[in-house]
């Protein structure tokens, strides 16, 4: 389910989520973001693209409706698929592949990436598995692929601490900001 991961990352990475600025203002962000998914090549005008990206897998996350997510995220899928095959994977298990067409560029293999993780916790967890972070500091949305399925932070680390959001209200306080 690592894909469904990269979708709930991508999307996180906005602003209004956990700390609050964009995590991908920069192309530096960026290319250090997708590196972290084994992705690179990422360069100045895959910015905006991206962002854009991001705001629609932003939107079927949130419309927790199956038919509409499963719209969504395929509408994602076949922006950037070029062939679907069965491969082998590490332990020799057959596993559906999805290749990206050969002139698709990053975006379209993002989008690919992303709907094909969200389609795939769809059908395996269920749309009850989308949810919204429990802290009312963060707007992250997160898919919960854990065995017991009773996650509730997108970042469980930042957001399901207490101290961190303590720590994150003293600061946007001190800087006048309203929560
Ligand atoms: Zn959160």
């Amino acid at each position: 389910m690592a894909t469904a991961g990269f979708a709930t990352e991508l999307v996180n990475t906005a602003p209004g989520v956990w700390h609050g600025e964009d995590q991908l203002a920069h192309t530096a962000s960026l290319v250090a973001f997708l590196a972290d998914h084994g992705i690179d090549g990422a360069e100045d005008r895959d910015l905006a693209p991206v962002h854009d990206l991001r705001d629609r897998l932003r939107a079927v996350l949130d419309s927790r409706d199956p038919d509409a997510i499963e719209r969504g995220a395929s509408a994602l899928v076949a922006r950037g698929v070029g062939a679907i095959g069965l491969e082998p994977d590490e332990r020799g298990r057959l596993q559906w592949i999805a290749r990206p067409r050969a002139d698709a560029d990053l975006t379209d293999r993002l989008a690919l990436l992303g709907g094909v993780g969200v389609l795939g916790a769809l059908r395996t967890l269920g749309p009850e598995r989308f949810r919204d972070c429990a802290s009312d500091t963060c707007s992250g949305v997160f898919i919960d692929t854990s065995r017991p399925g009773r996650r509730r932070y997108c970042m469980p680390d930042l957001c399901g601490n207490r101290a961190n959001v303590a720590a994150y209200r003293a600061r946007k306080k001190a800087s006048g900001g309203i929560s």
